[in-house]
This record gives C-alpha cells, structure tokens and sequence, in this order.
C-alpha cells in the first residue's frame, strides 16, 4: 500500500451506514505532528498528482470528479489552491456553484452540475455541488419553496428520494468512467469561531467576511444533521467520502492531496502504447524534419 492509501485510509468512508459524525474529530492530525513534515508530504503529493495527471490527460480516457463540501471557514478554497498548485491548468477545471440563478432554477436539480463534469482526460473540481441540495436547502426549508417544484411532488420522502437520485446518478458516472472522489471538510464550531474574528480583525481577510456566514453558523447542529444523513446515505464505494479533519489546515491539505494521489495511482494510469503503425508514422517524420 503506498503512502498516500495509508494516510487517508482512516478518513475514508465508503459504507455510510454506520457513519457517525461524532467519531471524527476535528482536531485529528493523524500520525503527523508537525508543520514541516506535512508540508513535506504535501509537496511530494503536489509531485506526484502533477505526474500522474499528465498520464491522466494523455490517456485520456477517465475523467476524474472531486467534489468539495463544508462549513463556512472550513478551507475549501485554500485547500484547492493549495493541493492543485502543482497540476497542468489545461488538465484542470474548477467550477464553484453558488445560489441557483432564476435559469438554474428552471431546472432539474442535477442540471447546472451536469454541464460542468469533467471531460475524460481532465480533474473536474465543484466547489460545492449539487449535495447543497440536501444541506442548506433541507436547513432552510424556504429555499425548498423557492425550487418550484410540483407541490404533489414534495413529500417527507423528498431528502431519501434526493439520496437516491444522487446515488443513482453517480453509480451512472462511475459507469462511464468518471471517478468521484467526494471531500467534507470537517471544522469544529470553535475553531470557526476563531477563524471568523480573524476575518474580521485582519484587514486582508476582511473580504473573506460575509455576514451570511454568521447567519449559517445558528443552524449548526442542523447542518451537522444534514452532512451525516448525507454521508450515510451517499458514501459508497464507487464515490467515498472522505471526512478530512480541518482544524489544522495543513492537515486538510495533505489528506486532500493523499486522497487524489491514491485515487489516480489506482486507476493504473499510463502513456498511451505506439503501436506498429504509429512507429511507422513517427519514422516518416523524422525523414521529413
Ligand atoms: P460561497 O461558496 O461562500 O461563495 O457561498 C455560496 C452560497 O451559495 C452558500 O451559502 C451556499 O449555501 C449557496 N448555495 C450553493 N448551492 C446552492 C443551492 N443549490 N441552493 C441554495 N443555495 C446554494
Ligand atoms: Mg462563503
């Protein structure tokens, strides 16, 4: 098992059934004690996620999803940045969804999300997604009103058939060659706590700031409801969670980093063959030059 197996290993959920949010602790850094050896295996990770992505793209044959969720604060956009630092930006798309516009909202609920999956060859990442669906909107239960959904059509059984409908779809995914790889950030509320005065006391965070963020944070243990029914009922095999500890930041980003590393390694990757006719192609080239 390499390195990276390893290390995720603990934090990867693929049978939701038991899954209980309070057995992972956010605070958790692994066998990892200290800044500089994670920033050392980060950029190991860094290395070799940028080696096998250029396979990946020359392959072009798997598609690979990541898909990113969490609290407010909890490192999202960091742990992106940081992680894909390394990679191909040809080989790369980054789509973040944010409240449905009226043209979305015209749609079925998979729709703005199906447009923007990864093309084979590429590491497609959704900075939140189509699980919204089942976290703010079954939180606030307005935004449900405001899907314009049939009303027959919005039972009890609305967040199971959602579940469902999700679980379909990936397995549909995972059919044709797309790998998803699904990351919950997993922040403490007192650490969010600390990292909203800093937005608020350091002036170069201060843009990071959003009142709605405070607002989310009342719903809470609502929220936190909402993620472990989600993951109970979407870890599969085919598209795992990984519930990443992010009190630590360096933490977060080297499990996230591990985590691709090992998604890529398993799929075997490598150059495409030149085969016979293809060497014959290359040797009339090297004439021509
Ligand atoms: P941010 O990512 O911090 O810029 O915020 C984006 C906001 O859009 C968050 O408050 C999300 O909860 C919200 N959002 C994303 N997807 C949906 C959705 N499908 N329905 C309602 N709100 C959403
Ligand atoms: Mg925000």
């Amino acid at each position: 098992m390499s390195w990276a197996s390893k290390l995720v290993r603990p934090y990867r959920v693929e049978d939701g059934e038991k899954f209980r949010i309070k057995d992972f602790d956010p605070g958790d850094t692994g066998h990892i004690h200290s800044k500089p050896h994670a920033h050392k295996l980060l950029e190991q990770g860094i290395a070799s996620m940028a080696e096998l992505q250029d396979k990946l793209y020359a392959q072009d044959r798997w598609g690979v999803l990541l898909i990113f969720q969490a609290m407010d604060a909890a490192g999202k956009d960091g742990a992106i940045k940081h992680v894909m630092s390394g990679v191909n930006p040809q080989g790369c798309q980054v789509y973040s969804f944010k409240v449905p516009s009226s043209e979305e909202l015209d749609h079925d609920f998979l729709w703005r999300t199906s447009v923007r999956l990864p093309e084979r060859g590429r590491i497609g990442i959704f900075n939140r997604s189509y699980y919204e669906e089942v976290l703010v909107v079954r939180v606030h239960p307005e935004v449900l009103k405001g899907e314009r959904i049939p009303p027959s059509l919005v039972t009890k059984d609305i967040w199971k058939e959602r579940f469902e409908d999700i679980r379909a779809f990936e397995r549909y995914l995972a059919r044709n060659g797309i790998v998803i790889r699904k990351f919950f950030l997993n922040l403490s509320k007192k650490e969010q706590k600390r990292r909203f005065l800093a937005r608020l006391d350091d002036p170069q965070k201060n843009w990071k700031f959003s009142a709605a963020d405070i607002h989310e944070r009342a719903s809470w243990n609502a929220y936190m409801e909402a993620y472990q029914d989600m993951i109970v009922h979407t870890a599969t095999e085919t598209a795992p969670w990984y519930v990443v500890p992010s009190d630590n930041k360096w933490f977060t980003r080297v499990i996230v980093a591990a985590a691709i590393v090992d998604t890529l390694e398993s799929l075997r990757l490598g150059y495409p063959e030149v085969n016979a006719q293809k060497r014959k192609e290359l040797k009339a080239a090297r004439k021509l030059l």
